[in-house]
C-alpha cells in the first residue's frame, strides 16, 4: 500500500517551518501532496499561482525522500484529502496558540471523514515561531528574512516589497 498524506493550508509563502513538517512527514509516508488552498479570505500576498511556483522550488530537497506533488485545492480539505486517496492529513503544531484551532478543526473533521486520520507534527524549536504573516511583514518592512525561507522564496518576496 503506498502511504499518502496530504498537507494542506495557505502556504503564502512557504517557509522554513513548512519544509521542516514536509521533512518529518516524508519519514512516514510515501507519498506527500501539499494541497494549497486558495482561501482569499486571508487576503493572501501571492496569488494562487505563485503559491504553488514559489513552494514547487522549496519542495525541491524533499523530492528525493519521497514523492512531492503540489496542488491547489478549494472546498472542505477532506473532501480533497479523498480526491488525492491520502489516508492521513498531516498538520503542523506550533505552540498553544494553534491548538485550539487545530482540535477544533480535527474534532470536526474526524466527524465528516472517519477513515482519515489527522497527525500533529513539531517543527524543530528554531523553526517553530515561523509564521509566513510576520515574515511577509519583516520583508514589507525592510528587515532580512533569508534565515526563515529559501532563497527563492526571498527573491521572491523582495521583489513584492519592492527591494529588488
Ligand atoms: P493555515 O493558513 O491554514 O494556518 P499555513 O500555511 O499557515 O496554513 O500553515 C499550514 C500548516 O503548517 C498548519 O498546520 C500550520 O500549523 C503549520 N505550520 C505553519 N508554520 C509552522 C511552524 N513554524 N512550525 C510548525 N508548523 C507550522
Amino acid at each position: 500500500m503506498t502511504r499518502v498524506g496530504l498537507y494542506p493550508g495557505t502556504f503564502d509563502p512557504i517557509h522554513n517551518g513548512h519544509i521542516d513538517i514536509m521533512g518529518r512527514a516524508v519519514k512516514f509516508l510515501d507519498k506527500l501532496v501539499l494541497g494549497v488552498a486558495i482561501n482569499t479570505g486571508k487576503g493572501p500576498m501571492f496569488s494562487l499561482e505563485e503559491r504553488v511556483a514559489i513552494a514547487e522550488e522549496a519542495v525541491q530537497p524533499l523530492r528525493e525522500k519521497a514523492e512531492i506533488v503540489i496542488r491547489p485545492y478549494e472546498g472542505l480539505t477532506m473532501h480533497f484529502a479523498r480526491e488525492v486517496g491520502a489516508q492521513v492529513v498531516v498538520r503542523g503544531l506550533r505552540a498553544v496558540a494553534d491548538f485550539e484551532f487545530e482540535f477544533q478543526i480535527t474534532a470536526m473533521n474526524q466527524q465528516l471523514d472517519r477513515e482519515i486520520e489527522t497527525v500533529f507534527l513539531m517543527a524543530d524549536p528554531r523553526h517553530q515561531a515561523l509564521n509566513s504573516r510576520l515574515i511577509k511583514e519583516i520583508a514589507l518592512l525592510g528587515g532580512e528574512v533569508s534565515k526563515f525561507v529559501s532563497e527563492g522564496v526571498r527573491a521572491r518576496l523582495m521583489a513584492k516589497a519592492g527591494r529588488t
